[in-house]
């Protein structure tokens, strides 16, 4: 369906629409009045006329029981490369969500990162997608050198493994928003089935410090959230962020996992890790909540080839 379809969306309309990013009527279905307000420069009832317009020609909205379990059916799951950390995740990194790994400097995370951009490619019977990676470096700590040991670790092509993955910089917050905002093009070019966003919050960190800032720096988190979580429901791609914390000095009253400055994050995961470093340079991950699976720990290591168990 075009969206001139819709009630009340003229070519103009449609082409401003297109311009923003509101591409298809799924974007339209999952945006905010305000958003399209903005977008094509039409009234907020408008917006909102045209919005329930593409729900309902979609038939959002309520859904059934079956209907939520008809669409988590087509929910897939990326390999870690590590079984047990698979088995804490229910088999893997899930599509559809947001997974948070959080842990101190040299956890692990970017580690991770690098290897779901590898295993995403991998088919269906291998753990994969078979699909495309979207990285999005906020620290300069992509290294194409890394994957290419990795890919070499599963028996891959490195040069095959390296061409789809798509990189991207992003220089401040705002950069890192925008860069999401237009990644649709991107996801449906290059077929695309993992986001990393690595690191979620350094440039948030430090664009917004101060007591002042926080509800700004809250208010522009929780809308970048947002955009990844519409982009991981709306094309089945998984979404994996990176959060680096500090230990509290006081960890032995209370959460332990409870980063110094209050989790900027909150809990708009939908699965959150905690990565911790062991002994022997091993690695602890922590579920810490989940809405479907228990809590636990798992342990893997990070090697030449990757992480592995
Ligand atoms: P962060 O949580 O800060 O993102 P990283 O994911 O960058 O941490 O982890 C860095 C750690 O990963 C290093 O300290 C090292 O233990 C491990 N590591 C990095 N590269 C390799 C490699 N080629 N072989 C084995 N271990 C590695
Ligand atoms: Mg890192």
């Amino acid at each position: 369906m075009e969206l001139e379809e819709l009630p009340g969306v003229g070519i103009a309309t449609a082409e401003k629409l297109r311009e923003a990013g509101f591409k298809t009527v799924e974007a339209i279905a999952v945006a905010h009045p305000a958003e399209l307000k903005e977008a094509a420069g039409i009234g907020e009832s408008a917006a909102l006329k045209i919005i329930n317009a593409a729900r309902e020609s979609l038939q959002m909205g309520f859904m059934t029981g079956i209907e939520v379990l008809e669409k988590r059916k087509t929910m897939r799951k990326i390999t870690t490369g590590s079984k047990s950390l698979d088995e804490l995740l229910g088999g893997g990194i899930e599509t559809q969500a947001i997974t948070e790994f959080f842990g101190e400097f040299g956890s692990g995370k970017t580690q991770v990162c690098h290897q779901l951009a590898v295993n995403v490619q991998l088919p269906e019977d291998e753990g994969g997608l078979g699909k495309s990676a979207f990285y999005l470096d906020t620290e300069n700590t992509f290294r194409p050198e890394r994957i290419i040991q990795m890919a070499e670790g599963t028996g891959r092509d490195p040069h095959e493994i390296l061409e789809n993955i798509i990189v991207a910089r992003a220089y401040n917050s705002d950069h890192q928003m925008l860069l999401i905002e237009k990644a649709e093009d991107i996801i449906r070019e290059k077929n695309i089935g993992l986001i990393v966003v690595d690191s979620l919050t350094s440039h948030f960190r430090s664009d917004y410090t101060g007591r002042g800032m926080l509800s700004d720096r809250q208010q522009k988190l929780n809308r970048h959230m947002h955009t990844l979580q519409k982009l991981s429901d709306i094309y089945n791609l998984a979404v994996v962020v990176t959060n680096q914390v500090m230990m509290r000095p006081d960890f032995f009253f209370g959460d332990p996992t409870a980063p110094i400055g209050g989790h900027v994050v909150g809990h708009s995961s939908t699965f959150r890790i905690y990565l911790r470093k062991s002994k022997a340079g091993k690695r602890v991950a922590r579920l810490i909540d989940s809405p479907n699976l228990p809590e636990g720990e798992a342990i893997f290591t990070v090697t030449k080839d990757g992480i592995r168990d």
